[in-house]
């Protein structure tokens, strides 16, 4: 299972949504999330490019690395 959370940008240290393995806890850019605060009353439409195209290759390798 995945979720969005925010937390700092690796390279500005915006807020930016970063995708979240929750087993793990670890964000898919490698981003510590860890001090970050949590997604309430946090308000950013950006996301996490690294994190975005990790999350499209677990996607495409969960679905037998066929892409649509
Ligand atoms: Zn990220």
């Amino acid at each position: 299972m995945y979720e969005m959370c925010v937390g700092p940008e690796t390279k500005t240290g915006a807020p930016v949504w970063h995708v979240v393995e929750r087993h793990r806890g670890n964000s898919l850019c490698g981003a510590d999330l860890s001090g970050a605060p949590r997604s309430a009353g946090t308000e950013t439409d950006r996301h996490c490019l690294p994190c975005m195209a990790r999350f499209q290759e677990c996607l495409e390798a969960s679905n037998g690395g066929r892409v649509n």
